[in-house]
């Protein structure tokens, strides 16, 4: 790489490296963005994996968190290609019992499939929807400061801090109950750890509020058009550069990290204090994901007429056996029946596949740096719900743990999520009180490692970029 001087070198282009750039380069700043990959995205890639014409999404796949992220509102997608839809349905959740749990646009839609638990379920969202245009920000922000809702947060503070197992005492119905166990499994940890009520409120609050969209053409057009706009504002991409050390980096005033704090010890270690290496070394990783993609010969037949017209499905029956599996993945086991989330692209967009074929994209959590072949037990529990499922492969493509990691340094023993977010890395991410900041002046973290975590939002490099141009440049920006 040659020695040219830039006010800002960015690491990574993942979606929060790319919001970090992008930032940056709005404020009138020269900035270069480094990527290990060939091709920029991170987390927001799709290829062929399976058959010629068949595209599946690598990684993230649906996109909840990028409907409501104020930064990505900010930049002009739609004019660089991205078309996001809706399916009507964005959770289905089907049960052995015959009943299912659904999560649409509507209220009182979602409301009604919940039977007995119509009010409950109204009693426990009517608030939060409420409160959700000043509840946004702080959510989207890091935690530790004075929210600028504070008694909108304080109601969410109060029901989020609380475990899943906990909040659903609320409910009386398998439906309720299943429903509110899928959403808050996406914390990736047990339903009985503190906080996971939050990742469940907020991931139920995103499909009120706008639905969960999937991308005409994959994911990867998020990303394509995160980076045409940063070129057409100035900006500089390299591919294909594995940053190891400092010392390969051209000169800057800044250096920003979409990387975890493993990866950021190693490149930079040496040059943070004691204080900042111990607190990155104490950094947890959570559990790791087994993926499978399908190329199929039709939809899947699901039974449920709600869940074939689902973007996205959680299956993993009740409560009770999605608790069990998230336990087990926590504490090191395997389970024959592991909680499945599913997305069927195909469905709402035909450039996935050749006309009249489809694609499934889906995963489960298992322990962290799990080698163990899960397709078997992913295609039996989508089997359960859909009869007839496994005779309409007609090719599959599997990442475990360890494929996963080497596909993508930052999913450190395939955790998806940059570290495990629990009630103490929920404030502590990864450092308390400065979580973007390394204590080396022009030295920043930006990954889904910072605030507010994992998920396709870009809200971890606006605000590490926002931390930096103040400190650095003396910008302030809202
Ligand atoms: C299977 C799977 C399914 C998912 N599903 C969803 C979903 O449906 N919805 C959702 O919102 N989120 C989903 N996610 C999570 C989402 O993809 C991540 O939370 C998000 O991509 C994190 O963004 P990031 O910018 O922090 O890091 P990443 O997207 O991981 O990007 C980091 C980038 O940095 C690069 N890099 C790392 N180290 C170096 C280095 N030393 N030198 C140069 N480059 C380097 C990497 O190659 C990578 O491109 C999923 C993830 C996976 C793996």
């Amino acid at each position: 790489m040659s020695k040219t001087d830039f006010d800002a070198v960015v690491v990574g282009s993942g979606p929060n490296g790319l919001a970090a750039a992008i930032t940056l380069q709005r404020q009138g700043k020269s900035v270069l963005l480094i990527e290990a990959n060939n091709k920029i995205g991170g987390g927001l890639r799709s290829e062929e994996l399976t058959l010629p014409g068949f595209l599946h999404d690598v990684c993230s796949a649906v996109h909840p968190m990028a409907s409501v992220s104020p930064f990505l509102k900010s930049v002009p997608l739609e004019d660089y290609g991205v078309d996001f839809i809706y399916p009507d349905v964005s959770i289905a959740h089907p049960l052995e019992n015959g009943s299912t749990a659904v999560l649409t646009r509507s209220l009182d839609y979602t409301a009604a499939s919940l039977g007995e638990d119509r009010q409950a379920y109204l009693d426990l969202m009517t608030p939060i929807l409420k409160d959700w245009p000043k509840l946004t920000k702080d959510i989207l922000s890091p935690l530790l400061k004075i929210p600028t809702n504070p008694r909108a947060m304080a109601n969410f503070g109060w029901l989020g801090l609380s475990s899943a197992m906990r909040l659903s005492r609320r409910f009386k119905t398998p439906e309720a109950k299943a429903l509110w166990a899928g959403m808050s499994a996406h914390s990736m940890q047990p339903l009985s750890k503190f906080t996971t009520s939050a990742v469940g409120l907020v991931l139920q609050a995103t499909g009120h509020v706008k639905g969960w969209p999937l991308v005409i053409g994959g994911s990867q057009r998020i990303a394509d058009a995160l980076s045409a706009y940063f070129t057409s504002l100035g900006g500089k991409i390299e591919t294909g550069f594995y940053v190891k050390s400092l010392s390969q980096l051209p000169s800057s005033k800044l250096i920003m990290f979409d990387v975890t704090p493993r990866q950021l010890l190693e490149i930079a270690g040496h040059r943070f204090s004691r204080s900042y290496q111990w607190q990155l070394k104490k950094f947890r990783y959570g559990m790791g994901v087994f993926k499978v993609d399908w190329a199929l010969d039709a939809p899947i037949p699901f039974t449920a007429a709600d869940a074939r017209r689902a973007g996205t499905l959680h299956l993993g029956n009740t409560i009770e056996e999605i608790q069990a599996s998230e336990d087990a993945a926590y504490k090191g086991r395997h389970v024959q029946r592991p909680f499945v989330l599913l997305s069927q692209p195909s469905l709402f967009d035909y450039h996935r596949a050749p006309a009249g074929k489809h694609t499934a994209w889906a995963y489960c959590h298992v322990p962290g740096g799990s080698t163990v072949d899960m397709k078997d037990a992913i295609e039996s529990q989508i089997e359960r719900f859909a009869p007839g499922f496994k005779d309409r492969i007609l090719a599959s493509h599997t990442f475990n743990t360890e494929q996963l990691q080497a596909y993508n340094p930052n999913y450190i023993g395939g955790d998806i999520g940059g570290g495990v977010m629990d009630i103490r890395q929920l404030f502590n991410r990864p450092a308390l009180f400065s979580p973007y900041r390394t204590g080396v002046k022009g030295i920043y973290i930006c990954s889904s490692s910072t605030p507010p975590g994992g998920g396709v939002h870009g809200m971890c490099g606006f605000h590490a970029a926002k931390r930096a141009l103040s400190d650095v440049f003396g910008i302030k920006i809202d």
